[in-house]
């Protein structure tokens, strides 16, 4: 690793650590810009090359390549001072075609139903490729949560949860946590539902608390699931786990499991972002105590003996492998020529456009797909699913290893099938997974 970052300043420095450090740094496009692409057309241009590849009949494109449902709500929230504010909110399924649908629910300012709908379909392709027996669905509220007290969020929650009750429950459509949302969200929706049903009703979420029917290991499934499939590019490109310098950007449930486990398989974690800053550290840095840090000061910056950086630079950050945890659009035509890593990690959806994939295929760089590389979150949420409608519980070691036979067989699908193909990787996922759901419609044929 000769590489250097480049570019320069305004440099802030923090810590007392930091005459140890290298001092170069990258500085170049701010990560917060805001999206200018339509996820959902990026999600369908995705779909339609996979569709040509695959010949697909046009009928069938024609029902793939549309959401099948799609709930806009809005709803009224009561707020501490006793004003009512009023929020929407939106929850689609994609495909139905392989089982009850699964996507998590998305609190955040700029949700919308373009990047809802996008959410849910890229879900139908993660459960395909891996495997699992569902279609996909996502959920939104365009909120941004911080501004809320706990109580408002809570009531919001349930809210939300008894608006969309019309379509999810345990054999229909099954949320998760996403983007701002936790375990703590998930038990307010079980209970709203329980509460209506008058029974418990654990299958209705996954990603839950284990108090009420949540699974070992669902928190870190995601990035675990991520740290698996590094491995397994390492080994399918040649590389050692342990030369290889690793950038991840989102510091939240994907980012802090997948740097942690991957640090724990031995890769070098440089480089951190959050929407508070972005670290780096030539030497590597010490994951553990970077989530301390975060968990006292709410952001990874100011982490004493590294270096902060703008946010964006981390994309751009000389390292061998890129891992974007945050959101979508981060890499797009604009930037991706500038990416120095050779293998990028998708933890986040959608996190590189249809024109930036052109670019980094162009350039050599090996994408692992999201529908592939985060597939761990929903391959332990259908665990859970599983756990909870039987009421018998696995140990970890058991979740552990069935999610990384799971993973395997969505990587080695995937790569085997781009390079029969001689496809870039996302196409070659692409084409497992919508091949999978063309023949499930056929064999189950057109109602009526
Ligand atoms: P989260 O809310 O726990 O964390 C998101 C993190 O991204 C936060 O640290 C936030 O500060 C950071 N962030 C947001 N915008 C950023 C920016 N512009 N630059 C740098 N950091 C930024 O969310 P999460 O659950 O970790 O989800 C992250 C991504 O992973 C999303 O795309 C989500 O859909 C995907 N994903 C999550 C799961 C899961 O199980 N949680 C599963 C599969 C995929």
């Amino acid at each position: 690793m000769a590489r250097r970052w480049t570019a320069l300043p305004p440099l802030r420095t923090t810590g007392s650590r930091l005459d140890l450090e290298v001092s170069t740094v990258a500085v170049t496009t701010p990560v917060t810009e805001p999206a200018v692409e339509d996820p959902w057309r990026n999600a369908q241009r995705q779909f339609d090359a996979a569709a040509d590849l695959l010949e697909l009949d046009t009928g069938v494109r024609g029902f793939l390549r549309e959401v099948q449902r799609q709930l806009i709500v809005n709803f009224p929230v009561r707020m501490d001072d006793g004003s009512i504010r009023m929020f929407e909110g939106y929850r689609v399924q994609h495909n139905l075609t392989r089982g009850p649908t699964k996507g998590g629910i998305r609190y955040h300012s700029q949700v919308t139903l373009s990047e809802v709908k996008a959410l849910a379909m890229w879900m139908t392709w993660k459960c395909a490729v891996a495997g699992l027996p569902f279609g996909g669905a996502k959920g939104g509220v365009v909120v941004d949560p911080k501004r809320l007290s706990m109580a408002e969020r809570e009531r919001l929650t349930r809210r939300y949860a008894a608006e969309i009750s019309v379509l999810i429950g345990p054999e229909r459509d099954i949320p998760a946590p996403d983007v701002n949302t936790t375990s703590r969200e998930m038990a307010w929706i079980m209970d709203t539902v329980s509460m209506s049903a008058g029974y418990s009703v654990p299958a209705v979420v996954t990603g839950k608390p284990l108090s009420v029917g949540g699974s070992q290991g669902r928190n870190a499934a995601t990035g675990r699931g991520v740290a698996v499939v590094a491995r397994l590019a390492c080994q399918r490109l040649g590389r050692d786990p342990a030369d290889q310098t690793v950038a991840v950007q989102g510091f939240g449930n994907a980012g802090t499991f997948a740097a942690r486990l991957m640090a724990e398989e031995g890769f070098r974690i440089c480089a951190v972002s959050d929407t508070g800053g972005a670290i780096h550290s030539d030497h590597g840095l010490d994951v553990a105590a970077v989530i301390e840090h975060k968990r006292r000061t709410g952001t990874v910056a100011g982490f004493p003996g590294t270096l902060d950086l703008a946010g964006g630079d981390i994309l751009e950050a000389p390292v061998d492998i890129l891992v974007p945890a945050a959101l979508e659009n981060q890499i797009t035509a604009r930037n991706a020529g500038r990416v120095q890593a050779s293998l990028i990690l998708e933890a986040a959806n959608g996190p590189t456009t249809p024109d930036a994939d052109e670019i980094l295929a162009r350039r050599g760089i090996t994408v692992v797909p999201d529908i592939v590389a985060n597939a761990g979150g929903v391959t332990v949420s259908y665990f859970e699913w599983v756990q909870d409608l039987q009421s018998f519980f696995w140990e970890e070691p058991e979740i552990n290893r069935r999610l990384e036979h799971v993973m395997t067989g969505a990587f080695q699908a995937s790569w085997d099938t781009s390079v029969r193909l001689g496809v870039p990787l996302r196409l070659g996922a692409y084409a497992v997974a919508v091949q999978r759901v063309a023949e499930a419609t056929a064999d189950r044929g057109i109602y009526p």
